[in-house]
């Protein structure tokens, strides 16, 4: 049987992945990398700021907010310091791309920050990376370290004058540290819960001053951008989605991995690129941009994954993290595990998410168990208006997202589990809560 065709792929970021020791920077100069920084020092902050403006990037953490223009937030210099820092704490369920990005071409991330930093006046950058994953946090000690050793960070970088250091901090395994204030509030040593937003870090970021947050696959982005040109990145994508992502595909596929492509693509493309759903199984549910994100179905493999396209289907594109899965999931289940990663998760700082998660995975749990009552979908609607739109920051929102949308999608599989007293898919699971 043939290979489908990967024309459709746009490989920038994963370019070198399969590269023996792609992680070197030996690795990284062969295939043309630090191009970008050498042209970025020979133009002036403010034009490498407007060719990421130009370029169309939006940032690729999940919200998709334009780059350039956060970086156009900051106020004018005023001699004292501003930061960057890179969100490097991906925890979203499925989400599974700037780890492998982090792991198999680091310099990548580390160019982006040296051209960042210049562009936004910065002269101390840091990388908050998830604690769990020691071998990154490794290797990102080691890269930086080949960085400071070939010139391209420390003073006086590449001959330019131009002074930066680069602290990679490891974070303590919580997922509100992705959620940037609650990132800033560890990074200065505190328990990480989220701030009151505005001042949008921005304005008053790391120890009150201006800094930048932005996600890994952003930062790795900009290289290309300064290096091919802002018309070439949008080239690529959609006229309002412009560029290349990564997508990755989880769960019942025959290959899972990440496929890098132009926002707009399918996930029919994709799953035909990933050799589709395991044989003999069909599609029944997916997340387009990981637990967060409303869930779709067979019915949207057609919804071109960008932002505009998601959003107008019901979801929204979020992080890319494309979990599929397949007829033998029950997808109560599913929502019931994700809601029990939510409760575990929430900080505890706003009650209509400490308090909401609890009783929205009590319920479920109940319903799962075959005790489930009649009034439970509608209580489970009624928690999730409670919490959405109620919450302090978008952790408690989006765990809203599964429960709703699958109860939307998926009512009858919810009824036959409160009428037949368990999972109507597994009746050896359903003994188990008799
Ligand atoms: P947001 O829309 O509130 O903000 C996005 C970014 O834009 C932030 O950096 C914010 O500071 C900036 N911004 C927005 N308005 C601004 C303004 N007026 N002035 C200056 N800056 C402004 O979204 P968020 O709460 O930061 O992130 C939510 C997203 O995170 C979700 O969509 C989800 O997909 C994603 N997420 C990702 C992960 C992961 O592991 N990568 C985990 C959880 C959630
Ligand atoms: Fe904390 Fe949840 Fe409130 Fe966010 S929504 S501040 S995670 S309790």
């Amino acid at each position: 049987m043939s290979e489908p065709s990967t024309s459709v792929l746009t490989p920038v970021l994963t370019d070198t992945w399969d590269a023996d020791r792609s992680w070197k920077l030996a690795t990284y100069e062969d295939a043309g990398g630090y191009a970008g920084l050498r042209k970025a020092l020979t133009m002036e902050p403010g034009d490498v700021v407007q060719a990421v403006k130009d370029s169309g990037l939006r940032g690729r953490g999940g919200a998709g907010f334009p780059t350039g223009m956060k970086w156009g937030f900051l106020p004018p210099p005023d001699g004292g310091p501003r930061y960057l820092v890179v969100n490097a704490d991906e925890s979203e369920p499925g989400t599974c791309k700037d780890i492998p990005l982090m792991l198999a071409s680091p310099q990548h991330l580390i160019e982006g920050v040296v051209i960042t930093s210049y562009a936004i006046g910065c002269h101390h950058a840091f990388i908050y990376v998830r604690g769990e994953v020691l071998h990154v946090y490794r290797r990102l000690l080691a890269a930086v370290q080949e960085a400071y050793d070939a010139g391209y960070l420390g003073t006086d970088v590449l001959g330019s004058g131009y002074d930066l250091d680069v602290t990679v901090h490891a974070g303590a395994g919580a997922y509100i540290c992705g959620e940037e204030t609650a990132l800033l509030d560890s990074l200065e040593g505190l328990r990480g819960q989220p701030r009151l937003k505005p001042p949008f870090p921005a304005v008053a970021g790391l120890y009150a001053r201006p800094t930048v947050v932005n996600n890994v696959e952003s930062i790795a982005s900009v290289p290309g951008i300064i290096a091919n040109g802002a018309d070439w990145f949008a080239s690529m994508g959609t006229e309002k989605s412009q560029g290349h992502g990564l997508f990755s595909l989880s769960g019942h596929v025959v290959r899972p991995g990440q496929y890098e492509a132009p926002l707009g693509i399918t996930l029919r493309e994709l799953l035909d690129l990933a050799g589709g759903v395991r044989p003999g199984h069909e599609l029944k549910f997916w997340t387009p941009g990981g637990s967060s994100t409303p869930i779709f179905t067979a019915d949207h493999l057609d919804v071109p994954l960008d932002y505009e396209s998601v959003g107008a289907a019901g979801s929204m594109l979020g992080t890319r993290a494309l979990q599929i899965f397949d007829d033998t999931v029950c997808v109560v289940r599913a929502v019931s595990r994700w809601t029990d990663f939510y409760a575990h998760e929430s900080c505890g700082k706003c009650t209509p998410c400490r308090e909401g998660t609890y009783w929205l995975k009590q319920v479920l749990h109940r319903i799962e168990a075959g005790q489930g009552t009649e009034g439970d979908l509608d209580l489970l609607l009624d928690l999730c208006d409670n919490i959405l739109g109620r919450s302090f920051c978008a952790l408690g929102d989006g765990a809203t997202s599964p429960v709703t949308s699958s109860i939307q999608l998926f009512r009858d599989e919810y009824e036959a589990h409160i009428a037949g007293g368990g999972c109507p898919f597994d009746p050896s699971r359903a003994a188990l809560f008799d």
